[in-house]
């Protein structure tokens, strides 16, 4: 069976400029698309990659990963928007990798698109009035 899931990983210091995204593609024949990439040398880098592929390969793929030392973003954690605390000042929308934050111009409603979400956290700590909430 195939699969495409979105997931995030986060690489210590150790393992940058090492070529482990790209063999996932020669050793476990997936495909990957990035959507964002955030790595510096000497910090920790972060990755969110749509992975596809055989349901075999992809669980192959990712217990490689995991060996290797890299994170991997925990896909039964879920963020929702406390919309009583959202004051729509927009300090999410750059910060998002995927897009999951949009803003209508004409009303400056900020809306968010949990569909979109892959649960980076990212928006957790730049959201001022804390209302982006992590559940597990
Ligand atoms: S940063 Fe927080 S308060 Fe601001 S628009 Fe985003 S969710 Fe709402
Ligand atoms: S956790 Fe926040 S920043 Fe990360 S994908 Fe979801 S909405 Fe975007």
């Amino acid at each position: 069976m195939a699969v495409s899931k979105r997931i995030v990983l986060r690489f210590p210091p150790r393992l940058s400029g090492q070529p482990i995204v790209s063999r996932l593609v020669k050793d476990f024949n997936l495909d990957f698309n990035i959507l964002k990439a955030l790595i510096t040398p000497e910090e920790e880098g972060l990755l969110v990659l749509e992975l596809s592929g055989e349901q075999n390969d992809y669980d192959k793929g990712v217990r490689y990963l995991a060996k290797t030392g890299v994170r991997i973003q925990s896909l039964s954690q879920d963020v929702i928007r406390n919309e009583e605390r959202c004051t729509h000042c927009g300090a999410c929308i750059t910060i998002c990798p995927t897009g999951a934050f949009e803003i209508d111009l004409s009303t400056r409603q900020v809306t968010f698109h949990d569909t979109k979400c892959v649960a980076c956290g990212l928006c957790i700590k730049a959201c001022p009035p804390r209302a982006m909430e992590v559940h597990f």
